[in-house]
Protein backbone atom coordinates (compact mmCIF):
# COMPACT_ATOMS: atom_id res chain seq x y z
CA UNK A 1 0.00 0.00 0.00
CA UNK A 2 1.21 3.62 -0.82
CA UNK A 3 1.91 5.55 2.33
CA UNK A 4 0.00 9.21 2.33
CA UNK A 5 2.02 11.94 1.27
CA UNK A 6 0.37 13.98 4.28
CA UNK A 7 1.60 12.61 7.35
CA UNK A 8 3.34 14.19 10.59
CA UNK A 9 6.81 13.56 9.23
CA UNK A 10 6.74 15.13 6.11
CA UNK A 11 4.52 17.62 7.26
CA UNK A 12 6.92 19.06 9.77
CA UNK A 13 10.19 18.40 6.94
CA UNK A 14 8.37 21.33 5.07
CA UNK A 15 8.23 22.99 7.66
CA UNK A 16 5.53 23.15 9.44
CA UNK A 17 4.72 23.09 13.21
CA UNK A 18 1.31 21.99 14.78
CA UNK A 19 -1.13 24.62 16.17
CA UNK A 20 -4.13 22.50 16.40
CA UNK A 21 -7.32 22.55 18.46
CA UNK A 22 -10.35 20.87 18.98
CA UNK A 23 -11.91 23.22 16.07
CA UNK A 24 -9.00 22.89 13.98
CA UNK A 25 -7.17 19.27 14.47
CA UNK A 26 -4.93 19.67 11.38
CA UNK A 27 -4.15 23.51 11.46
CA UNK A 28 -0.49 23.93 11.44
CA UNK A 29 1.82 27.07 10.37
CA UNK A 30 5.12 27.59 8.17
CA UNK A 31 8.29 28.05 11.31
CA UNK A 32 10.31 30.44 8.72
CA UNK A 33 6.99 32.25 6.83
CA UNK A 34 4.46 31.73 9.49
CA UNK A 35 1.99 30.78 6.93
CA UNK A 36 -1.12 28.60 8.71
CA UNK A 37 -2.92 26.04 7.11
CA UNK A 38 -5.69 23.08 7.75
CA UNK A 39 -7.61 21.05 6.05
CA UNK A 40 -5.49 18.20 4.80
CA UNK A 41 -6.15 15.43 2.20
CA UNK A 42 -4.84 12.41 2.56
CA UNK A 43 -3.11 12.88 -0.86
CA UNK A 44 -1.50 16.50 -0.35
CA UNK A 45 1.86 17.07 -0.66
CA UNK A 46 2.89 19.34 2.61
CA UNK A 47 5.89 20.74 -0.24
CA UNK A 48 3.34 21.54 -2.94
CA UNK A 49 0.91 22.83 -0.59
CA UNK A 50 3.21 25.24 1.61
CA UNK A 51 4.70 27.11 -2.19
CA UNK A 52 1.39 27.24 -3.79
CA UNK A 53 -0.18 28.90 -0.44
CA UNK A 54 3.30 30.52 0.28
CA UNK A 55 5.31 31.18 -3.25
CA UNK A 56 7.54 34.09 -1.14
CA UNK A 57 8.78 31.68 1.44
CA UNK A 58 12.27 31.34 1.13
CA UNK A 59 11.77 27.99 2.71
CA UNK A 60 9.74 26.15 0.90
CA UNK A 61 11.34 27.91 -2.41
CA UNK A 62 14.04 25.72 -1.33
CA UNK A 63 12.14 22.31 -1.20
CA UNK A 64 14.54 20.47 1.46
CA UNK A 65 14.27 19.56 4.81
CA UNK A 66 16.58 21.11 6.93
CA UNK A 67 18.30 17.60 7.14
CA UNK A 68 18.85 17.33 3.62
CA UNK A 69 19.80 21.37 3.46
CA UNK A 70 23.47 22.03 2.81
CA UNK A 71 25.33 24.86 4.67
CA UNK A 72 25.64 27.87 1.96
CA UNK A 73 21.51 27.33 1.01
CA UNK A 74 21.09 27.51 5.17
CA UNK A 75 23.35 30.38 5.38
CA UNK A 76 21.21 32.08 2.41
CA UNK A 77 17.82 31.48 4.41
CA UNK A 78 19.12 31.99 8.42
CA UNK A 79 19.42 36.17 8.00
CA UNK A 80 16.14 36.16 6.77
CA UNK A 81 14.80 33.72 9.71
CA UNK A 82 16.48 36.11 12.25
CA UNK A 83 14.74 39.27 10.79
CA UNK A 84 11.56 37.73 10.99
CA UNK A 85 12.04 36.26 14.57
CA UNK A 86 13.50 39.81 15.68
CA UNK A 87 10.74 41.82 13.80
CA UNK A 88 7.92 39.28 15.55
CA UNK A 89 10.01 39.89 18.76
CA UNK A 90 9.51 44.18 18.25
CA UNK A 91 6.06 43.54 16.95
CA UNK A 92 4.96 41.76 20.47
CA UNK A 93 6.63 44.23 22.51
CA UNK A 94 5.07 47.33 20.95
CA UNK A 95 1.72 45.17 21.09
CA UNK A 96 2.04 45.24 24.80
CA UNK A 97 3.08 48.72 24.99
CA UNK A 98 0.09 49.99 22.86
CA UNK A 99 -2.19 47.57 25.84
CA UNK A 100 -0.76 49.01 28.36
CA UNK A 101 -1.21 52.67 27.08
CA UNK A 102 -4.67 51.97 26.35
CA UNK A 103 -4.90 50.75 29.93
CA UNK A 104 -2.98 53.91 31.37
CA UNK A 105 -5.80 56.11 28.96
CA UNK A 106 -8.77 54.27 30.59
CA UNK A 107 -7.54 54.52 34.00
CA UNK A 108 -7.19 58.22 33.41
CA UNK A 109 -10.06 58.60 32.34
CA UNK A 110 -11.93 57.32 34.91
CA UNK A 111 -9.18 59.62 37.17
CA UNK A 112 -10.88 62.40 35.42
CA UNK A 113 -13.89 61.90 35.54
CA UNK A 114 -14.30 61.32 39.60
ZN1 LIG B 1 6.83 28.96 4.78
Amino acid sequence: MKKDKCNADKMAESGFIFIGNKSEPDAVKCFFCNKGLDGWDPTDDPWQEHIKHSPKCSFAKLQKSQDNMKMKEFLAIKDELMEKIIESYIEDKANKIGEFENYEKIIMSKINKS
